[in-house]
């Protein structure tokens, strides 16, 4: 993330962390899997197990990238269909009661008051939404410690990107059926004056 658009360059140096909120498994899907290149065999099952609809558990086809049905479900009565559209219905809600959460997540690690994290910095989010082969919403974003008045100005000094990866960053009111897994990446640091391989900005 490196600065333009109005946004200094500076803004590379401050602290952040990319994740990646994915979907819970709502069942067994075929999959492209390659290992150096070549297709692997999707779900190899050990002595065909079938499920209880009398189809197969497994699928030993080595299905290509491209394959329509890399992404669908091995047992449509299995798979819970219901449960992914839910998915998808609120997974807009979930970002959002997750960029909720965020500020207390942080003031509750650093042991600081709300008001006191206004006074010093300013959280900044950015995300971008894609569709994974199996139809799921997923989210990748960043999330950014600038100082109290934005990117103009420097982090105080407790906002580093460990902190941030020590961040647990879920929701705990949807700790459901509907909690999505996150990964944190370690915010990549790019070089100051934008790199050519910075990473670029999600936008909304
Ligand atoms: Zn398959
Ligand atoms: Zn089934």
């Amino acid at each position: 993330m490196t600065g333009g658009k109005g946004v200094p360059e500076q803004v590379s140096q401050h602290p952040r962390v990319f994740l990646t909120l994915t979907a819970p498994s709502f069942g067994a899907v075929h999959a492209h899997r390659a290992k150096a290149g070549k297709p692997q065999p999707c779900r190899p099952r050990r002595d065909d197990p079938v499920c209880p609809h009398g189809r197969p558990e497994g699928c030993r086809a080595r299905h290509q990238p491209d394959d329509k049905q890399a992404g669908q479900p091995i047992c449509v009565d299995c798979y819970d269909s219901r449960a992914a559209v839910l998915w998808n219905a609120h997974a807009p809600e979930l970002w959002r009661r997750l960029s909720l959460a965020v500020p207390r997540l942080i003031t509750a690690e650093l042991g600081i008051t709300h008001k006191a994290l206004r006074e010093q910095a300013r959280l900044s989010y950015a995300r971008v939404i894609e569709y994974q082969r199996r139809g799921l919403i997923h989210f990748h974003a960043v999330v950014r410690l600038d100082g109290p008045d934005g990117p103009d100005q420097p982090p105080p000094t407790w906002a580093t990107a460990e902190l941030l990866e020590r961040t647990p960053f879920t929701t705990p009111p949807l700790r459901s059926r509907y909690q999505p897994r996150t990964r944190t990446g370690r915010a990549r640091r790019s070089s100051c004056g934008g790199a050519a391989n910075s990473t670029p900005s999600p936008s909304e």
